[in-house]
């Protein structure tokens, strides 16, 4: 039988060939394709962010105004919010814009298991003509986006989201009060939503933002603070995800934090390893002025983005204003590694000339003292000032650029 069948497989073989130059389509829908092609995976991509599609809900009992000076940071927030939802089959959904309110959620929603959330930090200004600016938005959005990647949640467009927020700043900008050093803080978050015990990736997640009003961090001018240098607890650490914006890496940071508060520091110095490298300050990062040991020449230094730093949008601000001002008048700006020790060493000798924190909230925040090993590290201000003259200078530049007096690509009119 065998024998028989193959002789006429053969023909059947070869018709299989013949026609197929003169009709391909047909012959390949006899052949199964296992594999697709990457443009036809692409077809499939999910929906993106769509700022067309979205719904503003007002709401029908705005809120009375705080007075200016009684504004506390993240206590109080404006009427709306914005809120998108996102799940794995159909990608993101419409945004809307509603009354701020409660969120419901299924006590077994895996951001309250597994720790499914990052966030952002940033502001919205007032200009003098009255325009709501934000200030570098497309930095808040890439990393935002890196954060939620490294959580299995979802990307999203930095463009269409900057739209969005715009729109919803521009409505609330009632909240936001005219005098310098005000603004409204932002705060976009993500946070996975599916209901399960399971860990895995999440195939729900919401995006939302909400919005506080701020009042000035130094109302009454700069107040320089003294740090304790945390030699019993780690931030973050290579390989781990101290570069991203999580809401995992702050809650273990509180205690330190609390500590060095007890014995009356106002922030603790985060530092890395045996070698005691400083990293950040508190929430900020962390920028030395340094007169160089051989040559005197000025440097500002601050640690490098080695996966244990937080990519400040400030930091970032600071070195390039740095490069672009300091750098002609000689300065040295430097991103690298740098030790307690080498602090230390440097104030005995008279050298640290200061030291900042620089984050969203301040801008600049000048450091008068670090305490470590029993001992303190005087970070060069005297007595009386409570700023240096580099910090001062960052302030100026950075808030000029915010609220659009210094017009700079940098500034987003809303
Ligand atoms: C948010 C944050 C900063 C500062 O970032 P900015 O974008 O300048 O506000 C620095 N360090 C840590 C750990 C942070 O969470």
């Amino acid at each position: 039988m065998m024998r028989q069948l193959l002789p006429r497989c053969a023909p059947r073989a070869s018709a299989f060939v013949a026609p197929r130059r003169a009709s391909p389509l047909g012959l390949f829908q006899a052949a199964r394709q296992y594999s697709i092609s990457p443009e036809a995976a692409s077809e499939t991509k999910l929906q993106d962010i769509d700022p067309s599609q979205l719904v503003i809900q007002k709401t029908s009992a705005p809120k009375p105004l705080k007075k200016s000076e009684d504004l506390v940071f993240g206590r109080n927030f404006t009427d709306h919010m914005l809120t998108i939802e996102w799940n794995k089959t159909t990608g993101w959904q419409k945004p809307h814009i509603t009354p701020y309110q409660n969120l419901s959620l299924d006590p077994a929603t895996c951001v309250f298991h597994y720790a499914f959330e990052c966030f952002e930090g940033m502001k919205a200004y007032k200009d003098k003509a009255g325009q709501i600016r934000l200030f570098r938005p497309d930095k808040n959005m890439e990393r935002f986006n890196k954060s939620s990647a490294r959580i299995a949640l979802p990307n999203f467009s930095s463009t269409a989201m900057i739209d969005l927020i715009a729109q919803f700043t521009k409505l609330e900008s009632r909240f936001i009060p005219e005098e310098r050093g005000y603004s409204l803080y932002l705060r976009p978050t993500m946070i996975g939503t599916q209901k399960t015990l399971g860990v895995g990736p999440p195939g729900s997640a919401l995006l939302f933002v909400i919005a506080s009003p701020v009042g000035p961090y130094y109302p009454t001018g700069f107040k320089a603070i003294s740090l304790e240098a945390t030699d019993y607890a780690v931030r973050a650490w290579p390989g781990g995800v101290g570069d991203k914006k999580l809401g995992a890496n702050y809650a273990p940071c509180i205690v330190p934090q609390r500590e060095a508060m007890s014995r009356g520091f106002q922030q603790n110095l985060w530092l890395f390893g045996e070698e005691e490298f400083v990293t950040e300050v508190g929430t900020m990062n962390f920028f030395v002025a340094i007169k160089n040991k051989q040559t005197g020449q000025n440097e500002l230094i601050t640690a490098p983005l080695d996966g244990t730093i937080l990519e400040g949008v400030t930091r970032d601000s600071v070195l390039s204003l740095a490069r672009e001002r300091l750098a002609p008048q000689g300065w040295n700006i430097v991103e690298r590694k740098y030790t307690m020790q080498e602090l230390d060493e440097a104030a005995s000798e008279g050298r640290l000339v200061e030291a900042f924190g620089a984050g969203t909230a301040a801008i600049v925040s000048p450091v008068r003292s670090i305490s470590w090993k029993g001992k303190m590290v005087h970070c060069g201000l005297k007595d009386h000032e409570e700023s240096g003259e580099i910090a001062t200078k960052m302030k100026n530049w950075i808030e000029a650029r915010q609220y659009g007096d210094d017009a700079h690509e940098w500034s987003y009119v809303c």
